[in-house]
């Protein structure tokens, strides 16, 4: 589960979740991780380096290739001989992952650009397999070319919105670069965090208290103007994270950001028309995408009943209580406050996509949402997909009475009930039965009795 659960949450975000971690129970916490990521779009390396390039902070040269040969072209206009082939994938910990084509790392310096062509080839195309990937690894479909810069010390630097500060906070190490998780593991003592007031904003004072903090006393004028352009980029672009990791110091003493990851709040879309028109579909999760063009949210667990729900907060209720049960959940879909019968329709066809979804579980708590609307999208799911597999539905609210009797009437195998505990019980029970008919290749049937 672990790896599923932190699919594309990155250190920032880690740290953060860990200390949630101690108030929220685990079954809450995997989904959470999700839901947060759901929020957000992620960009590829590149565009977060062109958008950092134009906040005022230093990145070494760079081009985008999407074959070997036109990763040659780039790495012969750069300014050095010596550079570096990045995987344009949206995950972390890239440098310590492998392809699945053999290649070991992906992040490889090389010394010409003949060399940068041939690893070029060899990344795109195949399947890089990370720490925060899990298994099935991701498509890598594009690399970075850069220069080589020669860091003699790299540095950790982010910043994103949390909770319990109520707004920003930066997070920062002088231990930076592809050990980071260990060094939060081992010495969490190195790892700072400085919560900005959003109402003030950065200011020279808390800059230079990041940059001492940091060991950067001989760089601090160079480091306050990065760590005012770190601020501003990450309100301007309305960002959610931004994460450098490293910010490194050249043997000729400059700074550069050497990796960026950027996250950036989905409300903000309307304003961020040209950030948002690189989001790279092929990077995400099909049935997410397939959610997302419905406007439902949608996330893959790995256990076996499938819940469609109607809010963050009754999704982890759900998962929670299932987990009680001792069952498991398969997935977190929420068709939000006023979805239409059609969307539920559609988060039926998702769920039931997946093969291990042995049971669905519907809990609604119909406000804005009418319990009929959705009555109608189970019952035209359950006809037009003929599902096999039992459903149990627990309705409350708006309308439940019209529901109730439009479900007695379809004669489906669809089991009301009002409690939400005894609807958990019987979605555990169902799906054992159904995993064990499975397994014994017997097919069930549920009848309703009337
Ligand atoms: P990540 O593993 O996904 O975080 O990918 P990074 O872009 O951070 O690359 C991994 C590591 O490669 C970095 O932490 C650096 O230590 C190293 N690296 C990246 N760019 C350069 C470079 O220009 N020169 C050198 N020597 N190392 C680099
Ligand atoms: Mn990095």
């Amino acid at each position: 589960m672990a790896a599923a659960m932190y699919r594309g949450v990155l250190f920032a975000e880690k740290i953060i979740a860990r200390r949630g971690a101690q108030v929220l129970s685990n079954a809450a916490v995997a989904p959470l991780a999700g839901v947060q990521q759901k929020r957000h779009l992620n960009v590829h390396e590149h565009v977060s380096f062109t958008l950092l390039k134009k906040a005022g902070i230093p990145v070494p040269g760079f081009g985008v290739a999407h074959t070997a040969e036109e990763a040659v072209d780039i790495a012969k206009g750069l300014d050095s001989t010596d550079v570096v082939v990045k995987a344009q994938v949206l995950t972390g910990g890239r440098g310590k992952g492998y392809f699945k084509g053999g290649l070991k790392g992906g992040v490889k310096l090389v010394y010409s650009a003949d060399e940068a062509g041939d690893i070029a080839g060899k990344m795109i195309g195949d399947l890089l397999v990370t720490k925060q990937t899990g298994e099935k690894g991701i498509a890598c479909n594009k690399v970075m070319v850069c220069e080589r810069k020669f860091p003699r010390r790299e540095f950790y630097m982010a910043i994103m919105l949390e909770r319990s500060f109520g707004g920003p906070v930066i997070i920062a190490s002088s231990q930076g670069g592809v050990n980071i998780e260990e060094v939060a593991e081992e010495s969490p003592d190195a790892i700072f965090k400085f919560p900005i007031d959003i109402a003030v904003g950065m200011t020279d004072d808390k800059a230079k208290e990041i940059a001492l903090k940091l060991g950067l006393e001989s760089r601090l004028e160079e480091t306050v103007a990065v760590i005012h352009s770190l601020y501003n980029a990450f309100v301007n672009y309305d960002a959610s994270l931004i994460e450098i990791n490293p910010y490194a110091e050249d043997t000729y003493g400059k700074m550069y950001a050497l990796d960026a990851k950027m996250k950036f709040d989905d409300n903000a879309e309307f304003r961020q028309k040209d950030i948002f028109s690189e989001r790279d579909w092929s990077q995400e999760d099909p049935k997410e995408v397939e959610a997302s063009q419905h406007n439902l949210n949608y996330i893959a667990l790995d256990g076996n009943i499938g819940c469609l729900v109607n809010g963050a907060g009754l999704a982890m209720a759900t998962m929670d209580i299932i987990k009680l049960h001792g069952g498991s959940p398969a997935n977190f879909l929420d068709v939000g406050g006023g979805a239409t019968s059609e969307q539920v329709k559609e988060a039926f066809k998702i769920i039931t996509a997946d093969p291990q979804v042995h049971a669905i579980m519907v809990n609604i708590f119909g406000g804005i949402m009418r319990c009929d609307v959705i009555a109608q999208g189970i019952i035209a799911a359950a006809e037009e997909l003929s599902l096999k597999i039992p459903i149990v539905v627990r309705l409350q609210g708006t309308n439940v009475d019209d529901a109730k009797a439009l479900i007695a009437l379809s004669n489906l195998r669809i089991l009301p009930c009002d409690n939400l505990d005894d609807a958990a019980k019987m979605a555990v029970k169902l799906s054992n039965i159904m995993s064990l008919a499975k397994a014994a290749n017997i097919d069930v049937k549920f009848e309703i009795p009337v």
